[in-house]
């Protein structure tokens, strides 16, 4: 089996284990480095997690809101910018959403694929696309700051779905 099986997971995989897995990581590294994992934080992170797909700041309150009662905007991005700053969610800067990062604590740049069928974003984690990138710029004499990398295209599952219909 090549990589591009396994990068995003199949529809019918056991998710809990993923959030699971996910809230885990995120106690174990926040522990690690002294940081506060908040009952509020943790429950944010675990709303991101809800799916592969990345989720929007007021999706996330929507869900976050319980009856009547909904949590102060500014409370939500805080915890958002807590989990982004410890690597836990990234920003997909195209769809202004977060998505729940898999390796977290490894320092990583953004390469993501999102699949337009079921919105789900696989990390790639390419070090010869890295190099390409700096070579470019560098031969354009171009001070690199940020090398976000956001591919859109089909997932190996929703493209045979595609081909089915
Ligand atoms: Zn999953
Ligand atoms: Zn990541
Ligand atoms: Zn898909």
């Amino acid at each position: 089996m090549n990589q591009a099986t396994t990068l995003f997971p199949r529809p019918e995989h056991d998710h809990t284990s993923c959030v699971e897995t996910a809230l885990l990581r995120a106690e174990q590294l926040c522990r690690k480095r002294g940081a506060r994992l908040t009952v509020l934080r943790r429950r944010v992170l675990e709303l991101v997690w809800e799916s592969h797909a990345p989720v929007g700041a007021y999706a996330l309150l929507d869900r976050m809101a319980d009856g009547e009662s909904r949590p102060a905007p500014i409370t939500v991005y805080r915890a958002l910018d807590f989990l982004q700053a410890h690597g836990l969610i990234h920003r997909v800067e195209s769809l202004n959403a977060f998505v729940g990062c898999e390796h977290p604590g490894s320092g990583h740049g953004s390469q993501f694929m999102i699949c337009q069928g079921c919105h789900a974003v696989a990390e790639i984690h390419d070090a010869r696309l890295d190099r390409a990138i700096e070579r470019t710029a560098d031969e354009g004499g171009f001070a690199l700051t940020e090398r976000r990398l956001e591919l859109e295209g089909w997932c190996r599952h929703c493209a045979a779905e595609r081909s089915d219909g």
